[in-house]
C-alpha cells in the first residue's frame, strides 16, 4: 500500500473552471494524486463537485510550494504564461499541458477538432448535430459545454467533436486529431501573444500536430495566412480544402447557387437556399461540416436534412423578432471586426447597426465600405465611444450614442424603417456594460421583446 502511494504522481491543476474540475475528476480516476488550485473564488457548482468527488483543492490563492512539487500541471486556457506563478513553474521545468492533451491520453475515440478565429462554435455545433442526427455515439466538448476530461472519465463515446481555442492548442503535445478543421485565421487575442501575429498563428497550426497521412486536414483555402503556413509546414495529413469557388484544389465549394462536396467518390450537392444558416461565413461553415460528414460516410440524405434543420447557436446572427416590419438580429458574439463584416455582408436590407463596447485596438477599415453601403444608421453602445466616433463620423448619415441596451434598442426602433434590419454586431468585447456577450445578447432580446 505504502509503495503504491509513493509511486503515485502528483497532478496539479491550475484553474477550477469547467475544464479544471473535469481534469481533476479524470486524474483522480486514473490514479493520480490530485491538487487543484485557483487564484479566485470557485463557482458553487464547481466547489460542490470537487467536494463530492473528494478532490483536494484550494481557492482564493495558490500554495506555491505544493504546486511546484507537481509531476505535471494541467493549466486552464485562461491563465497566461506571464503570471508570476507560471514563471516559477516554467523555471522549475515542470511539464505543463492543457485539458485536451491530458484527456486525449485516456480515450480511443475518434477526434474531430475545430479551430479558427471565427466560426468555431457554430461549426462545432453543426458537425455535432450532423453526426448525432445520423445516430453516431458522439460527445461535444472543448471550448463548449461540458468538460472533455470529465466526459472521457464518465462516458464512453466513439467520437468527440471538439472546439479548440488557440489557448487550448498551446498546451497540446502528443494529442492527434483524426479530422482537423481550420476555418480561418485573423488577428485576435494578440494581447496574449506578445502582440505578435505569428505566435497566434503558430498556436492555431498546432491543430495538425502529429497528424499522419490517414488523418484529414480540412481548411479554408482562400485564407492567405493558412495557405502560407501549409507551404511552410508541409503537413503529412490528407488535405481537404474548401473555398467559395472551384479553382484548383477545392473539394468543397459553391457553384450556381449550390453547395458542392467532392470529398469522396460521389458528389454531394445541395441548394444554398436550403441551408439553415445564412450568410457567406455560414456557407464556409457548412462546407467544412459537409466535408467532415462525407469523410465519416454520413448519407447524402441525412446530411441534407441536418444542414437544413440545424437550429443555429444563440447570439450568432440569431433572429429575435420582427417588430413593425423591422427584423431584429442578435449577433452579440461578434466581438471582433471580422465577424461583424460577415454579419453585415449577409444583410439583404438597409440596416441599423448597433456596435461598440470594449475596443481591443480595432481597425474599422474592414467594415467601412459595408457600413457605407448598408447602414442606415450607427448606434454606438459603450462607455467610451471616442474611437468609434473618430473613425465613423462623417461616413454614415446618422450616428447616435447609447449607454444602455434599452436606450440603444429604443433609438434603433425610432431610426429603422419598414423592411430594415436592426443588427447588434458589436465588433467589441462586452465587459464595459455587460457581464459577457451572452448577457449583452440576452438584454438585447429582452429589450426587443418589450418594444
Ligand atoms: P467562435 O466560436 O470562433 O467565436 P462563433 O461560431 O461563435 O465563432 O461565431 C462568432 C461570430 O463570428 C459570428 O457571430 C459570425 O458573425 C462570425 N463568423 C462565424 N463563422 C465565421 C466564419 N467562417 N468566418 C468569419 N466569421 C465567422
Amino acid at each position: 500500500m505504502e509503495s503504491d502511494t509513493m509511486n503515485r504522481k502528483l497532478m496539479v491543476i491550475l484553474g477550477g473552471g469547467e475544464s479544471g474540475v473535469g481534469s481533476a475528476i479524470l486524474a483522480q480516476k486514473e490514479g493520480f494524486d490530485v491538487f487543484l488550485s485557483d487564484k479566485g473564488t470557485l463557482q458553487d457548482y464547481h466547489r460542490e463537485t470537487l467536494q463530492a468527488y473528494g478532490v483536494e483543492f484550494e481557492e482564493n490563492g495558490h500554495t506555491e510550494e505544493r504546486i511546484l512539487q507537481a509531476d505535471e500541471i494541467i493549466k486552464s486556457p485562461g491563465i497566461p504564461d506571464t503570471t508570476p506563478l507560471m514563471q516559477k513553474v516554467l523555471q522549475a521545468g515542470i511539464h505543463v499541458i492543457s485539458e485536451i492533451e491530458f484527456a486525449g491520453r485516456y480515450t480511443n475515440a475518434k477526434m474531430i477538432c475545430i479551430t479558427g478565429s471565427n466560426g468555431k462554435t457554430t461549426t462545432t455545433s453543426l458537425i455535432y448535430h450532423i453526426l448525432k442526427s445520423a445516430g453516431l455515439h458522439v460527445g461535444l466538448a472543448g471550448n463548449i459545454g461540458k468538460s472533455f476530461a470529465r466526459q472521457v472519465a464518465e462516458e464512453n463515446y466513439e467520437y468527440f467533436v471538439l472546439e479548440l481555442s488557440s489557448f487550448q492548442l498551446e498546451g497540446v503535445y502528443d494529442f492527434r486529431a483524426d479530422i482537423a478543421v481550420l476555418l480561418n485565421i485573423t488577428p485576435d487575442h494578440l494581447d496574449r501573444y506578445d502582440h505578435t501575429m505569428q505566435n497566434y498563428v503558430d498556436a492555431k497550426m498546432r491543430i495538425i500536430r502529429n497528424q499522419r497521412t490517414e488523418d484529414a486536414f480540412i481548411y479554408w483555402i482562400d485564407d492567405p495566412i493558412i495557405t502560407k503556413q501549409i507551404d511552410k509546414l508541409k503537413p503529412l495529413s490528407t488535405c481537404y480544402p474548401f473555398g467559395e469557388h472551384h479553382t484548383t484544389k477545392e473539394v468543397a465549394y459553391t457553384d450556381n447557387g449550390k453547395l458542392i462536396i467532392q470529398a469522396k467518390e460521389s458528389e454531394f450537392n445541395m441548394e444554398l437556399e436550403l441551408l439553415a444558416l445564412e450568410g457567406l461565413h455560414n456557407v464556409y461553415n457548412s462546407l467544412a461540416s459537409g466535408i467532415v460528414a462525407k469523410l465519416m460516410d454520413i448519407s447524402d440524405e441525412q446530411l441534407r436534412t441536418s444542414l437544413s434543420d440545424f437550429k443555429g447557436v444563440p447570439h450568432r446572427l440569431e433572429k429575435v423578432a420582427t417588430v413593425r416590419g423591422v427584423q431584429y438580429i442578435n449577433d452579440s458574439k461578434a466581438t471582433n471586426v471580422n465577424s461583424c463584416w460577415y454579419a453585415l455582408q449577409s444583410m439583404r436590407t438597409k440596416t441599423v447597426l448597433i456596435l461598440g463596447g470594449t475596443d481591443k485596438g480595432n481597425d474599422y477599415t474592414e467594415i467601412e465600405e459595408l457600413t457605407k453601403a448598408k447602414a442606415r444608421a450607427l448606434i454606438f453602445l459603450g462607455k467610451d465611444n471616442s474611437r468609434l466616433h473618430a473613425f465613423f463620423d462623417g461616413k454614415v448619415p446618422v450616428i447616435r450614442d447609447a449607454s444602455s441596451m434599452k436606450e440603444a434598442v429604443e433609438i434603433a426602433y425610432q431610426l429603422a424603417e419598414k423592411g430594415d434590419a436592426v443588427l447588434l454586431s458589436p465588433c467589441c468585447a462586452s465587459f464595459d456594460l455587460f457581464k459577457n456577450y451572452e448577457d449583452r445578447g440576452d438584454q438585447f432580446k429582452e429589450c426587443v421583446r418589450n418594444l
